[in-house]
């Protein structure tokens, strides 16, 4: 099969005036980057506010694989299937960010005939969002030194500046710098680090706005340290805010494109799951849900972290709640699971998938807890054999649990007929709202250790002096009662990525707790996460090239 760069470099794309078209959008309404892109104007969500709102299709999965389990594929795939159903469909994505493009991962505009397009740019700068809100972060880190340089009217103490630098790049080399070498002129030297852009908090400020002036606000409460006196210096103190916002006064227009069957896909925000809260923005969600009859999205990584996060953070932010959860499960995955190693996996082997479906199982525990209905739907691989994937089916039907085995990869659209039908049915079964796994008043102890025991299914919490220092700081500076953005790692239900399938009897350790004042929530960080990526020994980017006709290889 071709590679996903050479089919997406085959697709008949529209231009994308007849995409907003097909959303009954004037020309007020976006305007155009290039022939393929646009960017939606902030008046339009005012514009459609009385809209009747389209169902909304959450994807998650199980713990994945380091290549991914289909998410963003199994999501576009289904927006063409409900498309070709006579549906009017709008897929609603991150947007990928370089770090794990030129690494481990790949890109994220999904995969085979189920991507968005163009995805050549969609994966490396798109419309410039991460670099802007790259420049708004560091822009802040600037000012915070500058500040101290020149007098430090605010008395910060350079010793508990929390806000660090960040660039969308993998690069372990930056996780501990010092900044101001080089004497009086150069600075005040201090201790910095940088995190990798899509974990900073403006990312999350700018997922979780409803709209400019709300993420003025939210950027005017970011909480960049701490003063000698341990008095939280926020960027109002600074008089950041207007210059933050006007750096990101386009980043917050949600970006439209299409998918390779012309399916609306409007791609905004890119926070990752791991180390941050994993969904995409609340205004691009929002305004897919009152232009289409149904809109999926996704959430990163398993659901143990992104569809946790986009039930117990983005819901509270957004006013939005998913009608349908689909649930993508790879054969090969669950026989990682089960025990085998990853380079194995593309044999057959029906003792490692039985071996490793109480991952699977754990998830669906996890989306029953909440109240949702949900689908579960197999992401076909060349590899599967027809044994591996009865049983699977069986396994589920035996639990009652709905199934689809999906295509999309190699068929689009047509491969998940199948799935859209069920997820058109399921969403018509909701009865009732869905249950909040914690209180906002419960303690920050309580709100930790329920996603730990019940998402994970951990035992207990441990959490180290300094941690439990941080958490009577938060009580006391009056941010006790925010929803919690856990740091884990995707590879494990627990905090430890070794321990796979279904561990038990496992404690979780959060060593850190900080505080997102803007993005308003409290960040759990567990095990030994990191929130600046290093690159793997072979980089993806050493395939990756373009020739003198412009021609790209490599971009998977
Ligand atoms: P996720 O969103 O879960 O991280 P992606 O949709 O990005 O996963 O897919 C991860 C990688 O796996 C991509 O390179 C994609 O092309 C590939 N992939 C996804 N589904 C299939 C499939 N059914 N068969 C073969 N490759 C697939």
């Amino acid at each position: 099969m071709k590679s996903d760069i050479e089919i997406a470099l085959e697709a008949t794309m529209k231009p994308i005036k007849q995409i907003a078209e097909q959303l009954n959008l004037s020309e007020q309404d976006w305007e155009p980057y290039g022939h393929y892109k646009a960017k939606l104007s902030d008046q339009l969500l005012d514009k459609v506010s009385t809209n009747k709102r389209g169902k909304l299709i959450l994807t998650t999965s199980i713990n994945p694989t380091p290549a991914g389990e289909g998410k963003s594929t199994v999501t576009v795939g289904l927006g063409q299937a409900l498309n070709q159903l006579g549906q009017r469909a709008i897929i609603a994505l991150r947007e990928p960010s370089l770090g794990p493009t030129m690494g481990i991962k790949g890109g994220a505009a999904g995969g085979g005939y189920s991507q968005v397009v163009p995805m050549q740019e969609i994966n490396l700068h798109f419309t410039g969002d991460i670099h802007a809100i790259t420049t708004a972060n560091n822009a802040l880190s600037a000012f915070i030194d500058n500040h101290i340089h020149q007098g430090n009217e605010l008395n910060i103490d350079p010793r508990r500046i929390e806000w660090k630098r960040v660039l969308d790049i993998n690069d372990r080399a930056l996780r501990e710098v010092v900044v101001g070498l080089g004497g009086p002129v150069k600075g005040v030297p201090r201790e910095d680090g940088f995190n990798i852009s899509v974990a900073s908090e403006i990312m999350a400020i700018l997922c979780l706005s409803k709209d400019l002036m709300d993420m003025k606000k939210r950027l005017s409460e970011i909480v960049i340290g701490f003063t000698y006196k341990k008095e939280p210096v926020t960027v109002k103190q600074l008089g950041m805010e207007g210059a933050l916002t006007l750096l990101l006064k386009d980043a917050i227009k949600p970006n439209l494109v299409q998918t390779l069957e012309n399916t609306p896909a409007i791609i905004h925000g890119g926070p990752f799951a791991n180390i941050a809260h994993g969904c995409n923005s609340v205004i691009a969600t929002d305004l897919a849900s009152k232009l289409g009859d149904f809109v999926v999205t996704e959430a990163g990584f398993g659901a143990d972290l992104g569809a946790e996060k986009f039930l117990n953070i983005k819901t509270r932010a957004g006013d939005l709640e998913p009608d349908t959860v689909v649930i993508v499960a790879t054969i090969r995955a669950l026989k990682m699971h089960g025990g085998m190693e990853k380079d194995q996996l593309k044999k057959g082997n029906l003792e490692a998938l039985k071996n490793g479906m109480g991952n699977l199982e754990k998830h669906v525990e996890t989306i029953e807890q909440f109240g949702l209905p949900f689908i579960v739907a197999i992401n076909q691989f060349p590899t599967d054999t027809n044994q591996e994937i009865s049983y699977l089916k069986e396994w589920c039907e035996q639990r009652g649990i709905d199934v689809s085995l999906t295509n999309v990869f190699a068929q689009g659209g047509q491969g998940g007929i199948d799935l859209a039908e069920k997820v058109i049915r399921t969403c018509e079964e909701k009865e009732a709202p869905m249950k909040y796994l914690y209180q906002l008043s419960d303690s920050i102890e309580k709100k930790v250790e329920r996603v730990a025991k019940n998402v994970y299914g951990a035992e207990g919490v441990e959490f180290s002096s300094k941690a439990r220092k941080q958490i009577t700081q938060m009580n006391e500076l009056g941010y006790g009662h925010l929803p919690i953005c856990m740091a884990k790692t995707q590879y494990s239900l627990s905090d430890d990525p070794k321990k796979l399938g279904r561990p038990e009897g496992f404690i979780v350790t959060v060593r850190d707790i900080y505080l997102s004042a803007g993005a308003g929530f409290l960040v759990a960080l567990t095990g030994n996460v990191m929130t600046m990526p290093g690159l793997p020994k072979e980089p993806a980017a050493l395939n990756m090239d373009v020739n003198q006709d412009g021609g790209i290889q490599g971009l998977f």
